[in-house]
């Protein structure tokens, strides 16, 4: 059994608004145990709208549509369904009478317009959209080779839509499923390897066909593996993905930093308080970013003080404020070019100090471009200083986001003892 979900407007397909609709309606169906196997953005346009739901209604068994129902002209989708399934369009008095007394709770006149949104294609049944003026449609097909299609339309307004799946169409597409199957995801967070690396570690996992699916994408180097189960409870298709999350993690070992919405920065604020650990930053090329994440991650600092966690950071943008912030030696300074292990070994150590913090981190100047362009990076601990040199070779919009990753990541790897 499969979905497609469909977004109409041309503030879609012109990309001035973001088709969130279909994304929010797209979990939901995973969570009642319906496959979406098709996002469809369709523009205002009659013939193209019949056409997408002609395609929709053969593909797949459950069809989702949200836009299109308003009151104007640029609003085609009951027309759309009425010609795509070759049916007349009905005048349903008791959905003009819900229309009319919403206009009259709103103190307003209905415009004639409005009529329109009490038409409903033959055959169809009405869901109610108690604080809107457009009902939606709910629309059984024969499908040409046997079996039957459904069809919900839902206005675009996120929160009708939302109400309306709640109230009515959650259980029409259970019953209609036949119900008694969900699907559950975990995200697994990893960082130090690439994609493709870390697919060669997981070739069985990762391979088409296999249960649960385990599904690996890239997000700012952070490399997400998704993995999605069946079952016919929530209890069963969480236990289905357990056995395939502890082989990821075994395999992939230290690589994996957390699952969901944890982030590097989270983590390590975590294993901070864990640890009873303070952390101080300094950073040239990064220009804050690293400071910026775990100010946002230790929001426990933000109401109180706690003994742990995050004490702050430097943000340097030149020599002299390297040494007239930080002390960093005049001779270390002026011997070395800024982009050079010694100065990130001295920038960590200094922070280290100035704050009294237990590790002190430190993020050097970006290296202008070149053949062996590297960033260095230091750590430095109670026991002293660990240097870290990163290739500079990431796309140029990418590279202040991965340092800062590549940072946080060598005092994980610190914190988790390797
Ligand atoms: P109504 O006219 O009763 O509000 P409608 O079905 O005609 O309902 P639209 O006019 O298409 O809805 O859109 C109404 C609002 O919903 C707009 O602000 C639009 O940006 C927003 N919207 C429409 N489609 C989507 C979508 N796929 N994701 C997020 N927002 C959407
Ligand atoms: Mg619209």
């Amino acid at each position: 059994m499969h979905a497609e979900v469909i977004a109409i407007g041309d503030e879609i397909t012109s990309g001035q608004a973001l088709d969130t609709n279909s994304r929010w309606l797209s979990q939901r169906l995973g969570e009642a145990g319906v496959d979406v196997l098709f996002h469809t953005s369709v523009g205002d346009q009659l013939e193209a709208c019949i056409d997408v739901f002609q395609t929709a209604l053969r593909r797949a068994e459950v069809v989702i549509t949200t836009g299109g129902l308003g009151p104007t002209d640029d609003d085609l989708t009951r027309e759309a369904i009425a010609a795509a399934t070759s049916r007349e369009l009905e005048f349903n008095p008791a959905a003009l009478e819900h229309i009319r007394a919403l206009f009259a709770r709103r103190r307003r006149e209905m415009p004639e317009r409005n009529q329109r949104q009490a038409y409903f294609p033959a055959g169809a049944e009405v869901i109610p959209n108690p604080d809107g003026t457009a009902p939606g449609i709910d629309l059984t097909v024969e499908r040409e080779g046997g079996g039957r299609s459904r069809l919900f339309a839902l206005p675009g307004v996120p929160a009708e839509m939302k109400q309306m799946w709640a109230a009515t169409v959650v259980d029409a597409v259970t019953r209609f499923t036949g119900g008694g199957r969900v699907i559950r995801h975990r995200a697994i967070n990893c960082f130090g390897a690439g994609e493709s690396q870390i697919e060669a570690m997981l070739p069985e996992l990762i391979r088409r066909g296999q249960q649960p699916r385990v599904g690996i994408n890239a997000s700012e180097a952070t490399i997400i593996l998704r993995i999605a189960a069946e079952g016919t409870s929530e209890t069963e298709a969480l236990a289905a993905i357990e056995p395939t999350s502890q082989l990821i993690r075994e395999k992939l070992s230290s690589l994996v930093f957390g699952e969901g919405d944890e982030r590097l920065q989270d983590v390590v604020i975590q294993l901070l308080e864990q640890q009873g650990r303070t952390l101080a930053t300094v950073e040239w090329g990064t220009a804050g970013l690293v400071a910026s994440w775990l100010g946002d991650a230790d929001r426990a600092r933000d109401d109180a003080t706690p003994a742990n966690g995050y004490l702050g950071g430097v943000v340097v943008r030149s020599e002299t404020a390297l040494r007239d912030l930080l002390d960093v030696p005049r001779t270390t300074a002026e011997r070395h070019p800024p982009e050079n292990t010694e100065i990130a070994a001295a920038m960590a150590r200094a922070c280290r100090e100035r704050f009294g913090a237990h590790y002190g981190l430190a993020v050097g100047r970006f290296p202008p471009p070149g053949a062996e362009a590297a960033v260095h990076l230091a750590l430095a601990t109670p026991g002293g200083v660990q240097t870290h040199t990163h290739p500079h070779a990431s796309h140029p919009a990418m590279r202040r986001t991965l340092c800062a990753k590549v940072a946080l990541n060598l005092l994980r790897l610190k914190l988790i003892g390797k």
